[in-house]
């Protein structure tokens, strides 16, 4: 007989033997607008076993590699650096260990925890990072701390020219301003991500990957606090993780699945999908 512990399809090797480590970030009190963000690494662990854990795509198997799976953290709800700090410490303990934090929120907020344990690592680190949204706030209604701000704090890290954003419609006309001068922002699409991607492989810089899943269009992927039209397609987008994955990817996280959102499942079975191509094209 087994434990009835469930992880994502496939994901259930011990930590010792694992390169990767996944874990979730249920957290969203800064959404700023339709929450729910918290429930998808869950839902996402137990929708995929609607998935096959094998990839046609890139003819690799789930079962074929070692990941371990180590469930939510327990992330206080009204402190957001309280929480922060937890998803810090969680991914400074898997990169102490030589392992690769993967991390599923969770709201994109959390990905500024395990950014602060990545950058420690890798002072050098460089970021690619999709998403509808510039998240460039430098405050939203008064808080640092927001998933509208992530990048903005993330750029307070790593600084000017180190973050590649791709996919972007939205945001105000500050963030733009921001971006112009102080990361590489690509509009509406993967444009130029070859030749980002390309330099990033020659001179191994070291990238942190977050994938805000509402950079897809809200006609397959609406289980999301704040979809905007004019996404990409999953096809796109997995030729995108595709590409980054030659990269020397030392952390990585998928966030802003609200399960409760799309009654269908389809939005949690496409993050499924994601997930599993990304962890099966960043596995080395
Ligand atoms: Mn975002
Ligand atoms: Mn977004």
């Amino acid at each position: 007989m087994n434990r009835n512990v469930e992880t994502f399809i496939g994901c259930d090797s011990g930590y010792e033997e694992s390169g990767i480590v996944l874990f979730g970030a249920p957290f969203d009190s800064t959404t700023s607008f339709r929450p729910g963000a918290r429930f998808g690494s869950a839902a996402i662990r137990h929708e995929s076993f609607g998935l096959e854990t094998y990839s046609p795509y890139q003819d690799k198997d789930l079962t074929d590699i070692k990941v371990f799976d180590c469930g939510d953290l327990e992330l206080s709800f009204g402190l957001p650096e309280a929480a922060l700090k937890d998803i810090e410490d969680k991914s400074r303990e898997i990169l102490n260990d030589g392992k690769l934090p993967l991390m599923i929120g969770g709201e994109h907020l959390v990905t500024l925890g395990s950014v602060r344990a990545v950058f420690e690592k890798y002072p050098d680190l460089q970021i690619v990072h999709f998403d509808a949204h510039c998240d460039l706030r430098d405050d939203y209604l008064g808080a640092k701390l927001s998933h509208a701000c992530v990048l903005r704090r993330c750029h307070d890290l790593v600084g000017d020219g180190k973050i590649h954003q791709f996919c972007i419609r939205s945001g105000d006309r500050e963030e733009f301003l921001f971006a112009k001068d102080h990361t590489d922002m690509h509009k509406f699409n993967f444009d130029g991500l070859s030749e980002v991607c390309e330099e990033l492989r020659k001179n191994n810089t070291p990238v942190y990957f977050t994938i805000d899943l509402d950079c897809m269009d809200p006609s397959l992927f609406c289980g999301t606090g704040t979809p905007e039209a004019g996404g990409v397609s999953f096809t796109e987008l997995l030729n995108a993780i595709l590409t980054v994955s030659k990269t020397n990817i030392v952390g990585a996280d998928i966030n802003e699945l609200a399960p409760m959102l799309d009654q269908s499942g389809a939005s949690t079975a496409t993050a499924c999908k994601v997930l599993r191509e990304l962890i099966l094209s960043i596995n080395k």
